[in-house]
């Protein structure tokens, strides 16, 4: 039969959280599968169990789920899956914690590796400090700006690590728990609506959810970790950008409390609307009229591009709303190369025609039947 929680932990089941805390960490120590060569798989094995039973223990809400309804009531409800992976487990600071002053040196972040799996490595030391936030900035790019590329320089005001203590927020390291959360770096915020039990979880606002208290704060941040700064950035736009595309711009947004890590920027980029052009994929579109002899007879016409004019040839008997491409004169393809210019036509009908021009127009329309007339005649006799 499989213990329950409470025994796995060798706890009492009105254990108070300094007990299980204390106890998560004697087993953690005793299962770690450094400590069993023989065993690794068995100790893992073990290890995982009792951080299952911590994950649900230290947590009042998981907790009273369990107590309540037992292991199925808190596998459905809170481990993706319905059974615990370490996906699951929120405490790996905790973890951190212990084996920090345990394996003090050396092949740290391997053992996380392994224990962690995909997740990799835990960050260094303080775990439980929070990441900073991401940074949302736009930025305004031209049709042009994406033809070849473009970097641009913005100024950003951001938290960033403070340098004098780098990031600690402690002036000289000391170190005690939190009084306030008790080191769980977490305050609850429990309300009752009618029957139903609201709870808040943020970070502890007497220690920004590190569980740690400092006894000297820095000078220079006054214990948060982090200074104000305003900086300059250069962000390279790759040709081709789309509008509303995101570049992420790593460990350039708010550095997190108390040496948390920082943040990223994302970028979201704004391709202007041009005066000229307009995008259609990878080709960009351009508007043309011309004159209903110059649709009839054909001509050259000046057309320009995004780095250039060319000249195009328009055939005798173009039809309005007609579109020719001019290959390659389009903005650059992801899978290399580029789009097309394409020209769509518009033809302009002349108003205000003098008597000699209306003149030409109907004797235009005469010969127009005449031949239209001889056309049919010659249908008709075959
Ligand atoms: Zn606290
Ligand atoms: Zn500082």
């Amino acid at each position: 039969m499989a213990e329950d929680y409470y025994e796995r932990l060798g706890v009492s089941r009105d254990a108070d959280k300094k007990q299980i805390k204390k106890a998560y960490r004697k087993k953690a120590k005793q299962y770690h599968p450094d400590k069993n060569p023989d065993d690794q798989e068995g100790a893992r094995k073990k290890f995982k169990e009792i951080s299952e039973a911590y994950e649900v223990l230290i947590d009042d809400e998981k907790r009273k789920q369990y107590d309540k309804y037992g292991e199925a009531g808190v596998r459905d409800q809170y481990f993706s899956g319905g059974d615990f992976t370490w996906d699951d487990f929120s405490h790996r600071g905790d973890v951190e914690d212990i084996f920090s002053d345990f394996f003090a040196g050396g092949g740290f972040g391997d053992i996380f590796g392994d224990l962690f799996g995909r997740r990799g490595p835990i960050r260094s030391s303080r775990s439980r400090a929070r990441r900073g936030n991401d940074l949302r900035i736009t930025l305004e790019v031209t049709l042009e700006d994406i033809k070849k590329g473009t970097e641009k320089t913005i100024r950003i005001h951001r938290n960033a690590r403070c340098d004098t203590c780098g990031g600690s927020g402690s002036k000289d390291g000391e170190r005690s728990t939190c009084p306030q959360c008790q080191g769980t770096g977490e305050y609850r915020d429990v309300r009752r609506q009618g029957f139903q039990q609201l709870i808040r979880v943020s970070a502890c606002p007497n220690c920004g959810g590190t569980g740690e208290h400092i006894k000297n704060p820095c000078p220079t941040c006054d214990g948060s970790g982090r200074v104000e700064k305003t900086e300059t950035l250069n962000i390279k736009i790759p040709p081709g950008a789309y509008d509303g595309s995101i570049l992420r711009i790593p460990v350039k947004g708010d550095a997190g409390h108390r040496g948390g890590q920082e943040g990223d920027i994302y970028a979201y980029i704004h391709v202007k609307p041009h005066d000229t052009f307009i995008r259609r994929g990878d080709d960009i579109v351009i508007k043309r009229s011309i004159s209903l002899t110059q649709a009839a007879l054909g001509d050259t016409i000046r057309i320009p591009t995004l780095d250039d004019k060319v000249d195009m040839n328009i055939p005798p008997g173009t039809q309005p709303g007609q579109e020719y491409r001019l290959k390659g004169k389009g903005l650059p393809k992801s899978s290399g190369g580029y789009g097309n210019l394409i020209v769509h036509i518009d033809v302009t009908v002349p108003k205000d025609l003098n008597s000699r021009q209306k003149e030409l127009l109907k004797d235009f329309s005469k010969i127009e039947e005449e031949r239209k007339k001889g056309w049919f005649d010659k249908m008709r006799r075959k």
